[in-house]
């Protein structure tokens, strides 16, 4: 492979995937699966038996290129172009990355690349992106942290009845939280925090910030683990934006903090609330591009009936200390942290979204802002649904786009976006950000709930 990934096809056999076989036949692994998000947001996959590891982790299996027309339904988006009925892409997990399933036995996961039967990563892999992204962000000394926070919904009525954040759910919720947590901490994956959430049977568990394609690997994992154990109680998890007609919606909220060496850009600055200038800058890059970047975070009709006003999900363009209504929530970290906690938390994202589409564009508008050194409008320390023309004009207040064809129309003006993704991959997501908009043209409210509730 071209592109820096570990070579594991040594030639005299002495390569590092026999090391991992051996250890995930130790655990009882039989069957590895290898999954990749597709530009709807569905994760998708191919499985094999461990034995054939060694040549699937140099070669791959066969994968179509045309997933990446796919749609939230399985329908496809075009049949030419992106969705083509003929060639073929070779799958390859990322061994750095496999893990045995604590939640199945027998099973082990690892995100995949898809590359080009050349050896050339293909143009539409997400992960590729993501590289690129980490790379620039490098060539400038800078490299980020990361982090998703997963909500979910369990069958209404069934777990975590309750007052909100309410002790009273840790009832009948307590014995299916920690088993959660004892199946992320197996596979690695450390939990910051974990709580029922708003409406009834809906929880949510944030993990250790990571490098951007640590974090979307691990949001990939922390949803299928959250969504096996719940079947293994006979519950189903939704991850949809909006679970249920009347409820709010389930956030996919992204944490960010950029570094040089050991340093946190958000701390210990002359900035606004201690930000450098360079942290500065790229947080104004991340603002400036938001309603384009709602395309990606946003991407499905679904999305728009959770991101309104004044349920914290961060429907206004507009930052602020601390503002759970503002898209980019400022956060300086406790006192005794030492900086290291301070991040910006996007807000305003879902978990239709592509985590490494939403990763690699994170990047890529936050590094526009620091090539340009854009500075911050004034923050905002109230909900901006409320917000007067002084205040709107002041902190650069403005709503975010409320269906998916505005948000479209912004991403498809983005320079940024464009040539950060590349060709390929953004006319993919185009044209299936537009599909999935016309298939949902007639839908009520309550047939977009229903058409995606148990789709993420
Ligand atoms: N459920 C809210 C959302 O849809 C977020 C609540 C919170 O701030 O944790 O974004
Ligand atoms: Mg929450």
């Amino acid at each position: 492979m071209d592109d820096g990934r570990t070579a594991v096809t040594a030639a005299d056999g002495s390569s590092p995937v026999v090391r991992v076989m051996a250890r995930l036949a130790g655990e009882g692994v039989r069957l590895v699966a290898m999954s990749w998000v597709d530009n709807a947001g569905i994760s998708r996959l191919k499985a094999v038996p461990l034995s054939r590891l060694p040549g699937v982790a140099s070669r791959g299996v066969g994968v179509s290129p045309a997933f990446d027309a796919f749609l939230v339904d399985d329908s496809m988006a075009c049949e030419d172009g992106c969705g083509s009925r003929t060639g073929d892409l070779r799958l390859v997990p990322d061994l750095s990355r496999l893990t045995a399933l604590a939640a199945q036995p027998g099973w082990a996961w690892a995100p995949a690349d898809r590359f080009r039967q050349g050896g050339e990563r293909h143009p539409g892999c997400h992960r590729a992106f993501v590289d690129r992204m980490t790379r620039a962000a490098a060539d400038r000394g800078l490299s980020l942290r990361m982090g998703f926070e997963t909500e979910w919904t369990v069958d209404p009525g069934r777990l975590g009845d309750g007052p909100a954040y309410g002790l009273a759910r840790l009832a009948d919720s307590g014995a299916y939280l920690l088993d959660i947590v004892d199946a992320l901490a197996a596979q690695g994956v450390e939990v910051l925090q974990i709580h029922p959430e708003y409406e009834p049977g809906q929880f949510e568990v944030s993990t250790v910030a990571e490098d951007p394609l640590g974090a979307a690997d691990t949001a990939v994992l922390v949803r299928h683990t959250v969504r096996t154990l719940s079947l293994g109680r006979g519950l189903r998890a939704s991850f949809a934006p909006l679970a249920t007609t009347a409820g709010v919606g389930n956030g996919g909220h992204v944490h960010l903090s950029l570094w040089r060496d050991e340093e946190n850009l958000l701390h210990a600055g002359q900035g606004p609330h201690g930000m450098t200038a360079t942290g500065e800058a790229f947080l104004a890059g991340v603002l400036r591009s938001l309603p384009a970047l709602t395309a990606v975070g946003c991407p499905t009709p679904a999305s728009y009936l959770r991101l309104v006003p004044s349920v914290w999900a961060g429907a206004y363009r507009c930052w602020g200390l601390e503002n759970r209504e503002a898209a980019l929530r400022f956060i300086t970290g406790a006192a005794g942290e030492g900086g290291a906690g301070a991040n910006a938390e996007v807000k305003c994202f879902d978990q239709a979204a592509n985590p490494y589409l939403v990763v690699g564009s994170l990047l890529a508008a936050g590094l526009a802002g620091v090539e340009e050194d854009l500075r911050l409008p004034d923050g905002y320390g109230n909900d901006p649904a409320r917000a007067d023309a002084d205040e709107r004009a002041r902190c650069a207040i403005e709503r975010l786009p409320d269906s998916l064809q505005e948000a479209v129309r912004h991403f498809e003006r983005s320079a940024v976006l464009r040539e950060a993704m590349g060709d390929h991959m953004f006319g993919a997501v185009l044209a299936v950000r537009r599909r999935e908009q016309q298939l949902f043209a007639d839908h009520t409210r309550a047939d977009v709930v229903e058409a995606t509730r148990w789709r993420y």
